[in-house]
C-alpha cells in the first residue's frame, strides 16, 4: 500500500514537470517571432478577391467608406482576411470618422509589424499582418486615448469573429 502511494506520487509529480516544461515551451513561443506564411503571387491570386489582392499584396487603399467594416460594432476580434491571425480587438476600435475601421492598438506587439513608407512624399507608418505580410493600413499619431494611435485599416484586410466563436476556437 505504501509503496503505491509513493508510486502515485511519483507519477503525478512526474506529470507536473511535464506539463510545467510544456507551459514554458508555449511561453517561449509567443515571445518569440511569428512563424511567417509565405506564398507567390500566383498562389496569392488563387486565395484572394481581386480588391483584396489590390489592398493585401499591392499596398493599396480601399476608397474611404467604401468598406463593410468602418461602422461595424460587433463585439470581437478582428483578423486577417488572408491568413486568420487575430489582429483587432472590437474592444479598441472607435469611430475616427474617416471611413475606415480604426483601433488605438493591435490585439498584440506579434501579430501586426510595421515599415516605412514614401508613397505620398512624406513617411508614413504602414502595419501589416506580421504572419503572411498583407498590407493592413498605417497608424498615426492623432488617435484616442490611451495610446494617441489611429491604426487606420481598410476593411477588405479584415474579417470579423464573433467574441462567442472565438472562445469556441480555443
Ligand atoms: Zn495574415
Amino acid at each position: 500500500m505504501r509503496i503505491s502511494i509513493f508510486f502515485t506520487a511519483f507519477i503525478i509529480l512526474i506529470s507536473c514537470q511535464e506539463n510545467s516544461s510544456v507551459l514554458s515551451a508555449q511561453s517561449e513561443k509567443a515571445g518569440s517571432a511569428i512563424d511567417k506564411i509565405e506564398k507567390t503571387d500566383s498562389e496569392w491570386k488563387k486565395h484572394l478577391t481581386e480588391i483584396e489582392y489590390y489592398v493585401l499584396r499591392e499596398e493599396g487603399t480601399e476608397r474611404a467608406f467604401s468598406g463593410d467594416l468602418w461602422d461595424h460594432k460587433g463585439d470581437g476580434v478582428y483578423t486577417c482576411a488572408a491568413c486568420a491571425l487575430p489582429l483587432f480587438d472590437s474592444k479598441t476600435k472607435y469611430k475616427s470618422g474617416t471611413g475606415w475601421p480604426s483601433y488605438y492598438q493591435p490585439i498584440n506587439r506579434t501579430n501586426v509589424g510595421e515599415s516605412t513608407d514614401y508613397k505620398i512624399g512624406y513617411p508614413r507608418t504602414e502595419v501589416h499582418c506580421a504572419r503572411c505580410g498583407g498590407h493592413l493600413g498605417h497608424v498615426f499619431k492623432d488617435g484616442p486615448k490611451p495610446t494617441g494611435l489611429r491604426y487606420c485599416i481598410n476593411s477588405v484586410s479584415l474579417d470579423f469573429v464573433d467574441r462567442q466563436d472565438v472562445a469556441k476556437d480555443k
